[in-house]
């Protein structure tokens, strides 16, 4: 048998699922496959992986492709989040570039289930438009929405007259916000109970959520439905093309066929 030295596996990360697989990869391949996990920055405090952890963007396509020679890299796994399609295009065009195999690990999208009451919307600014027709009808009275599609794009929903909002945020915020604004802290995964006590203490009427699909924010859309909260539902952006799988245990596989089968030779 020839065993080479370790193989590396850019993994781009920003989720659960990256970390889970990260350490699944850690306990199944040990020193053979070195994951290199990358984390674009935004959050203060976020979980640590076994393995590298690097963080902060990569400078664009060209950023990310000289990263990719100057490390080495064997193959990369994108772990992102749906609705971060650029990174997500970074990571297709400049592993073509290199010639390096490349894994989306994505989460199956949510279906409508009887008793969800969701309005589709194309975009984030659909959603807000959807909220400003909804505050209009509304006959003066204060609307009170729950906005989980992460801080960086709350602006549009902020200015809209007549809207009370809840924001949940993993880290404590800094500057004192608006004054329709709620900030309340957690890291989830939540369970469908916690979520609608979340969602009756706070008396929220419309929940605004990202088709990000998986199980850790499912329990919200859960809550919306036994509690029938209508739901703004954000369509997730056209996925990259390429190898794609769904659960951790696929992409183990991928990384044991493209990484470690000389180990078999
Ligand atoms: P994005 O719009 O696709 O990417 C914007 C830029 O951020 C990229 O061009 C890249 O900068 C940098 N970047 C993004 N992800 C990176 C990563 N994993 N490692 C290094 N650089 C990264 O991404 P986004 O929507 O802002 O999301 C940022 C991160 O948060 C992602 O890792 C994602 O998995 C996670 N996240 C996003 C959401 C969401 O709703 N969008 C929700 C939960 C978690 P350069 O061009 O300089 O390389």
């Amino acid at each position: 048998m020839i065993r080479r030295s370790s193989k590396r596996l850019l993994l781009l990360g920003g989720t659960g699922e990256a970390v889970a697989l990260a350490e699944a990869a850690h306990k199944y391949f040990g020193k053979d496959v070195e994951v290199i996990t990358s984390l674009a920055g935004r959050t203060r405090h976020p979980l640590s992986p076994p393995g590298t952890v690097r963080m902060g963007g990569f400078g664009g396509v060209d950023g990310l492709t000289a990263f990719l020679r100057d490390e080495n890299i064997d193959a990369i796994i994108d772990a992102t989040h749906p609705f971060a399609a650029q990174i997500s295009r970074h990571a297709r065009l400049a592993a073509e570039s290199e010639g390096l195999p490349r894994l989306i690990l994505a989460r199956p999208p949510w279906q409508q289930h009887a008793g969800d009451k969701w309005t589709v919307v194309e975009d984030v600014s659909a959603a807000a438009a959807a909220v400003s027709t909804l505050a209009g009808k509304n006959l003066g009275l204060r609307l009170k929405i729950f906005l989980t599609i992460g801080s960086q794009e709350v602006e549009p929903f902020l200015a809209i007259a007549g809207v009370d909002y809840i924001l949940r945020q993993i880290d404590p915020v800094k500057e004192t916000p608006p004054a329709n604004v709620q900030i309340i802290i957690g890291r989830g995964p939540f369970t469908r109970e916690k979520e609608i006590g979340t969602l009756t203490q706070h008396k929220v009427q419309i929940l605004v959520s990202k088709a990000s699909g998986g199980t850790a924010t499912y329990p919200k859309i859960e809550a919306a439905r036994t509690l029938e909260i209508p739901v703004i539902m954000i369509s997730r952006p056209p996925v990259e093309t390429g190898d794609t799988v769904t659960e951790v245990s696929a992409a183990l596989e991928w990384i044991e066929q493209k990484l470690t089968d000389e180990r078999h030779e």
